[in-house]
């Protein structure tokens, strides 16, 4: 039995985390659910689950979710006490499945406390991937992917025995926007960009898929996550997301993952590693493919893939400058202040106009971040 702590359970990856807990009530518990302001989820969440401690981070809703629970429940206002809870010695996995920058503090608390993450939360890598990697190290603390990309790489090399990667080739569905001419993505309403072609996701990962940021990301969490350099990192877009990514080693054999797009896969191999659990769900059925393609992907019409490639060339803080200015314009677009490519726009500027640091500890981290919001959020 492994216990659960679950930063972001009212999320995409939160929900499908408990669907696993849900058919699997004799390997998982959970003591610890958080969610930002969905208070009747998270409620609904703890009876269900019988989670013991419960994290709502926004504190107009701390009374709601408190009168909601009976005795017996801990109900906790915001991060600080999500960054205790996650260390208590009852908890052996910490999922980070919240969105965005926000997760940086608790996951670290996590690795601190030496507790297995299962990390979602790629922003934590992209911003503060050395540190991350650096305190997993320090600390004995084992990540294990979540992301299906990662998930794919990390099982490719599952009995490669330390042999070198030669390239991984990590995939991309292309987006909503794959086949649009350039003009007509320019102006690309949100609800056009919310409509992801093969995975059903929260709102700001789905627009980072519009505009490849996502891939970008991808591309620097599969950096520190596996150790290879940016340069031996191949972008394939392959619209099907029936391969969720491979990795060739040096005498040219290719290893690939494949499965039908559903997340609780990689949730519950992150989750009951090294077991592979029964799994209930439609299986991949390989008379219904009609083929798998493969294609270049565009950087003009996707020039935040580019702007993730130039942040990791020019590393230091600029990673994290360039994910708290796309964090800015993405909520910035979802609120239609902005156009589409206003996103890699307000990027690239901020990039070029945060203080550079090349060695950022976790303060130079938080102090980056913040500048580069303010720089991102002038822009409109
Ligand atoms: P969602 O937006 O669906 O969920 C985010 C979760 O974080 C919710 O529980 C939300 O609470 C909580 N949250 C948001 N802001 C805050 C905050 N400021 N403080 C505390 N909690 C907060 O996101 P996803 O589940 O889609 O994604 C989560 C992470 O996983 C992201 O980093 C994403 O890139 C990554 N990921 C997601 C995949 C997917 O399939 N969805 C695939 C691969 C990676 P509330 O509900 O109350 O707002
Ligand atoms: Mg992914």
């Amino acid at each position: 039995m492994k216990t659960l702590a679950i930063l972001g359970s009212t999320g995409s990856i939160g929900t499908q985390t408990l669907d696993v807990v849900r058919q699997h009530p004799d390997e998982f518990r959970v003591d610890m659910i958080s969610a930002g302001s969905n208070a009747a989820l998270l409620v609904q969440q703890a009876l269900a689950f019988k989670v013991p401690e419960v994290v709502i981070c926004n504190p107009e809703k701390y009374q709601e979710v408190r009168d909601a629970l009976p005795s017996g429940y801990n109900v906790h206002l915001g991060i600080e006490s999500a960054c205790e809870l996650v260390k208590k010695p009852e908890v052996d996995v910490v999922v980070a499945a919240m969105v965005g920058f926000s997760g940086l503090k608790p996951t670290l608390a996590a690795l601190e406390a030496g507790k297995t993450v299962a990390l979602a939360n790629k922003e934590t890598l992209v911003a503060a991937g050395s540190i991350v990697m650096e305190s997993a190290k320090a600390h004995g603390a084992c990540i294990y992917p979540v992301d299906s990309e990662h998930s794919a790489i990390f099982q490719c090399l599952l009995g490669a025995d330390g042999n070198p990667i030669h390239k991984i080739h990590l995939t991309a569905s292309g987006g909503p926007f794959r086949t649009w001419p350039r003009e007509k993505i320019s102006s690309a309403r949100k609800e056009q960009a919310l409509k992801h072609p093969n995975w059903s996701m929260g709102a700001k990962i789905t627009i980072d898929s519009a505009t490849m940021m996502n891939k970008g990301f991808e591309v620097i969490e599969a950096k520190w996550l596996f150790g290879v350099d940016t340069s031996k990192i191949h972008v394939v877009v392959h619209p099907e997301s029936v391969i969720h990514s491979m990795v060739e080693f040096e005498d040219g054999a290719v290893m690939a993952q494949l499965g039908l797009p559903d997340m609780r896969i990689p949730i519950q191999l992150a989750l009951a590693y090294p077991r592979r659990l029964p799994l209930e769900g439609e299986r991949l059925d390989f008379q219904k493919l009609s083929g798998l393609t493969f294609f270049e992907p565009d950087m003009d019409k996707f020039p935040c893939l580019a702007l993730a490639f130039e942040a990791m060339e020019k590393g230091g803080n600029i990673p994290c400058a360039m994910n708290a200015a796309n964090e800015a314009a993405v909520a910035a677009y979802l609120k239609d202040l902005i156009g589409f490519y206003d996103i890699p726009a307000a990027v690239s500027k901020v990039m070029s106009g945060v203080n550079f640091v090349q060695n950022p500890t976790v303060d130079d981290i938080f102090e980056t971040n913040a500048q580069a919001f303010a720089l991102a959020n002038s822009l409109w």
